[in-house]
């Protein structure tokens, strides 16, 4: 491509470093360090949290920032900001992507972020500003919070119409890191995919033709644990870009997945498959799945290749557990919408570090690691897979269909020795006109209960949904189409 990502990712780096005396910070792992309040890093702000709150120990480095900018790996899966749900729908919400950020703290505010941004985009990146649309914070009568005129009016001197000027409520344009955490106004900048419109007439700027690209937030709040808003010792600015969405724009591309961050991976993916090349195709047909399946397994081998890199390794409970699902899911819609063979997602990791290895290096160094991992866990999970499948199927041919009642053992082993979730297990026996014997299974739990550690229990209720097959809905009389997999979705 004319704007290849690296140089997209170089420019918006030199523009805040070398014209606006920015210092270069490299990004944090994604396992946020200290930070219970976060599953994994989900924005460039995390690792400056202590000095928005004006917390930092005053000895160290981080004390003496004013201005920042820098390029973050951030995972959105699980917790206050999880796409997981959306990734492989639509074309730009992955779980791994990387946020390339500018910040002030306690430095310059309002005025100067805005004009910084529409210059960084309008005049370097190029891009018209009329296909530009721009959100701020309209006010929330609720918590009495009053609307950002202030940043409106700013806009509108940098010469944005008024047409192009939307404001929205406290879910869209007051941006918060968690449940807890710094936040503040925001405005954001989308991106008119389209083009051409009657501004005016635009009510909505968060559809797949008009795309979010920058979220510039005015640090001014702490949310306390109860809930309430405390104000900050210093005002700061925040900033995030994804650099996915920012070069499929520059690339002329309505969607992530035909840029140059990820064509290579298509392009692997369809050599290890025995699936048609990815035609980027969006939508409920099952034509379309193939589709959604390159672009599950394109993102989730991203995802699991920084983290695992990062130390974060498919597992039992928390930020772990999430990427135990990330790569079981990644894993089935590689076996059964693909028809890859099993060693194919490890296959993938070079390609990613390839492209991402130079930008983060770890990538490089832990690569061995990395496959390993995913090797190990893929093959375990297919064995219990498939394992899970025989023993239903074997079951359910013992059985007088009719009549039948489940025998409440081989629910509860399924559950106990391979994974499945008792909920699910239930379910499928229905589909097919069974039943569990309930009894005697409630009898089991309850034996099971009194021994079963609290982990476990935690465990239990979130866990392994994942395990269900497409081919197995499909057995089991869930149709074959998108809907099936909404319904896993669902599931999870
Ligand atoms: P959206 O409304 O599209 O979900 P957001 O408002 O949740 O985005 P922010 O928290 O404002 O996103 O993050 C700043 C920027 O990071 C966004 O403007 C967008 O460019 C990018 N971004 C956010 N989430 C994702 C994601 N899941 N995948 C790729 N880029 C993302
Ligand atoms: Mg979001
Ligand atoms: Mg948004
Ligand atoms: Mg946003």
């Amino acid at each position: 491509p004319e704007l290849p990502a690296a140089r997209v990712r170089s420019l918006f780096l030199d523009f805040f470093r070398e014209k606006h005396g920015h210092r270069l910070v490299p990004s944090s792992p994604v396992r946020p360090r200290g930070d219970p309040s976060l599953l994994f890093v989900n924005a460039g702000m995390n690792q400056f949290k202590p000095i928005l709150l004006g917390v930092a120990d005053p000895r160290s480095e981080m004390a003496s920032y004013r201005r920042v900018v820098n390029s973050q790996k951030c995972v959105r899966a699980g917790g206050k900001h999880n796409d997981l749900e959306d990734v492989g729908r639509d074309v730009y919400h992955h779980t791994f992507f990387e946020m390339l950020g500018n910040w002030s703290f306690g430095d310059y505010f309002k005025e100067e972020a805005c004009s910084m941004a529409w210059s960084l985009l309008t005049e370097h990146y190029g891009i018209p500003a009329d296909r530009l649309y721009v959100s701020y914070f309209g006010g929330d009568s609720g918590s009495g919070l009053p609307a950002d005129e202030e940043t409106r009016q700013i806009w509108l001197d940098l010469g944005v119409p008024p047409a192009c000027l939307i404001p929205f409520g406290l879910k869209e344009n007051f941006w918060e890191m968690g449940d807890s955490g710094p936040c503040g106004p925001c405005t954001e900048i989308h991106y008119d995919h389209v083009g051409g419109r009657d501004a005016s007439r635009l009510v909505n700027v968060d559809s797949p033709d008009v795309v979010e690209i920058w979220n510039l937030v005015f640090m001014q709040y702490n949310r306390e644990l109860d809930h309430s808003l405390r104000l900050l010792p210093q005002f700061s600015v925040d900033t995030g870009m994804g650099l996915e969405r920012l070069v499929s724009v520059l690339q002329g591309k309505r969607s992530n997945y035909d840029t140059d961050l990820f064509t290579p991976l298509m392009h692997d993916i369809h050599q290890r498959s025995r699936a048609r090349p990815y035609g980027g195709r969006t939508g409920a047909l099952d034509e379309q799945k193939v589709d959604m399946a390159y672009r599950v397994v394109a993102d989730h081998i991203r995802t699991l290749s920084i983290c695992i890199a990062d130390g974060v390794h498919p597992g039992m409970s928390g930020a772990e557990l999430v990427l135990r699902r990330i790569l079981r899911r990644a894993v089935r819609f590689c076996v059964e919408v693909l028809q890859a063979p099993q060693g194919t997602l490890a296959g993938l990791v070079p390609t990613v570090t390839h492209m991402l290895g130079d930008v983060y290096p770890e990538l490089h160094r832990e690569a061995d690691r990395i496959m390993d991992v995913i090797n190990e866990n893929e093959a375990q999970f297919l064995s219990s897979l498939q394992q899970g499948s025989r023993l239903i199927l074997r079951t359910l041919n013992r059985m007088d269909y009719k009549h039948g009642v489940f025998p409440a053992s081989v629910a509860w082993s399924l559950h106990r020795d391979l994974g499945f979730p008792l909920d699910l297990v239930d379910l499928m026996l229905e589909e097919r006109g069974v039943q569990v014997d309930r009894q005697e299974l409630d009898r089991l739990i309850e034996e099971n209960q009194k021994v079963k550690s609290d982990q476990q229990a935690g465990v239990q209720s979130q866990v392994v949904l994942d395990i269900l097959s497409l081919a197995e809905l499909q057995r089991h009389g869930v149709p074959h189409t998108d809907d099936s997999l909404k319904y896993q979705y669902s599931l999870q």
